[in-house]
């Protein structure tokens, strides 16, 4: 399907953008199916301006009013979850059933924003007879959110619904590959009763991001993308003195032992890295094989075989990507990997133009090459062997990602062992995809995330507010202490 001109969203109204323009794509077929305007300074200027307008009545609004719109959307995107997922995959190309889990978790994070009275209910004491401290969260201002292309909807909702709901307004900048769930983003929270100026959009790429870094009426900059970005923007964002959590790139581990149960451990190890085609910061993109794991090898390739591309596992993002990826196949190869199973040139019946790679399984990857060490960001599954568990947790350590790593095994003590030792933010035991559920965070480790706590559950509370600490006394009889008289 063809749509109009990709637009801004400022001030509660789309607005068309230009002069420069890319086209967006959708991946199934290559075929350019929108424009998306390149905005710049001026129109961050704009943004932000009309969200510092905005920021004075609605950081008044009690929370409990504030989260009525947050029920009012959480019951939206529930009823539009088919079309909003339609939508993901026409911009994305992800498959459905990954396109409409996007929408169920933004429905989850928008759930854990609406408990947000219960949850910043303050702190009161006591501390000295009639002498009272509390504590009282206030919004920071203007927020900006810079997102990635893999989630064009639940990356997002990891900080509109929270933000908002604390009281701040909210300029989001959307990957210029997937501009287009953002604006149904905004047409929902507009139904939703959200007043205008609370939520806007700047469609546009680099220079957009760096805008909302440079511009003073900024108070924080959330981010998610490639290390590489991450690095620049939280350098940028904390030398203009503002407040930055930027999440980024991943090079997860799967630790298999050889009492793993086969069939949990072939079957999850296959989609953690062949869902979302392997374009997820927690896919599964290393398995470090300990000792007899063979039979274990065996299973998972022959499920790799039985994937149809294009049915199970969509495209890859751009040509670009694909070449990427395929090149990290042939380099491998000709390093004296054994490729198991080979995704290179997949084709898609009917689909002559999509960027596909098939899911692709490598046995017997060197821990110091390439395609062990570096973000793939596709459905490439590289083997490592080793002896032990120790050699194992030694490949893990080395990363200097530190987003996910999982172990698959029937020993509480490996487990434990694994629990302990590995680096990395998020682990899981015979879980491939170890994705926090709300209400506990999200967030890595190292090179994965710059900035401190999570950018979802409680401790994205502490991100988007600052406290007052308040002490009071009412009586000339209350009590002194030595700190106070
Ligand atoms: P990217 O870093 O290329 O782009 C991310 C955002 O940064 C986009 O909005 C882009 O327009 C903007 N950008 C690009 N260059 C910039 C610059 N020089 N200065 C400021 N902004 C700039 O990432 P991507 O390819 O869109 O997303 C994939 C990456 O995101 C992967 O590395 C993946 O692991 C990572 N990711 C991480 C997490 C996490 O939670 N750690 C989650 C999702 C994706």
């Amino acid at each position: 399907m063809k749509y109009p001109d990709v637009q801004h969203y400022i001030g509660g109204r789309f607005e068309p953008g230009g002069p420069r323009f890319l086209d967006v794509h959708n991946p199934a077929d290559g075929t350019a199916i929108s424009r998306v305007p390149l905005g710049d300074a001026a129109v961050v200027n704009r943004a932000v301006a009309r969200a510092q307008a905005a920021f004075a009545d609605w950081s008044e609004t009690p929370v409990k009013e504030r989260v009525q719109v947050f029920f009012r959307y959480k019951a939206l995107l529930a009823t539009h979850l088919k079309d909003l997922g339609r939508l993901i995959t026409e911009e994305h190309g992800k498959v459905p059933g990954e396109a409409e889990a996007e929408i169920l978790k933004a429905i989850e994070l928008t759930e854990f924003a609406c408990s947000m009275p219960q949850l910043i209910a303050g702190e009161v004491m006591e501390v000295s007879r009639g002498v009272e401290c509390r504590v009282v969260r206030f919004p920071l201002g203007v927020v900006a959110a810079i997102n990635p292309f893999n989630f064009p909807s639940m990356v997002p909702h990891w900080t509109i619904p929270n933000a908002i709901a604390l009281g701040n307004t909210f300029v989001m900048k959307p990957s210029e590959l997937v501009p287009l769930s953002a604006g149904r983003i905004a047409e929902l929270l507009h139904d939703a009763g959200l007043p205008d100026g609370v939520f806007n959009v700047v469609q546009g790429d680099g220079e957009v991001a760096k805008a909302l870094c440079d511009h003073p009426s900024v108070a924080a900059v959330s981010f998610v993308g490639s290390t590489k970005v991450a690095k620049e923007v939280y350098r940028r964002a904390t030398g203009a003195l503002k407040r930055a959590l930027c999440l980024g790139g991943a090079k997860n581990h799967v630790i298999v032992m050889p009492d793993a149960d086969p069939e949990m451990t072939s079957s999850g190890v296959l989609a953690a890295m062949a869902g979302c085609t392997g374009q997820r910061c927690m896919a599964a993109s290393v398995m470090v094989a300990v000792s007899a794991t063979d039979h274990i090898v065996k299973r998972l390739a022959e499920q790799a075989r039985s994937l149809t591309v294009g049915r199970d596992i969509g495209p890859v993002i751009t040509a670009a990507a694909k070449e990427r990826i395929e090149r990290y196949i042939t380099e491998a190869e000709a390093a004296g990997a054994e490729v198991l199973v080979d995704g290179r040139g997949a084709k898609v019946p009917g689909h002559p133009g999509g960027w596909y790679v098939g899911p692709t399984v490598i046995d017997h990857v060197r821990p110091e090459t390439r395609l062990a060490q570096e973000e793939v960001f596709g459905p490439v599954l590289a083997i490592v062997r080793t002896h032990d568990l120790e050699e194992a947790l030694g490949v893990e350590n080395a990363s200097p990602y530190g987003n996910a790593a999982s172990i698959f095994t029937e020993s509480g003590g490996a487990a434990r062992l694994a629990m302990e030792r590995a680096h990395a933010g998020m682990v899981g035991v015979n879980v491939g995809v170890p994705v926090p559920r709300e209400p506990f965070g999200f967030g890595g480790w190292n090179d994965s995330r710059f900035g401190s706590g999570d950018i979802t559950g409680r401790s994205s509370i502490e991100f988007w507010t600052k406290t007052k600490k308040i002490t009071t006394k009412w009586n000339r009889e209350a009590g002194t202490n030595w700190m106070s008289r």
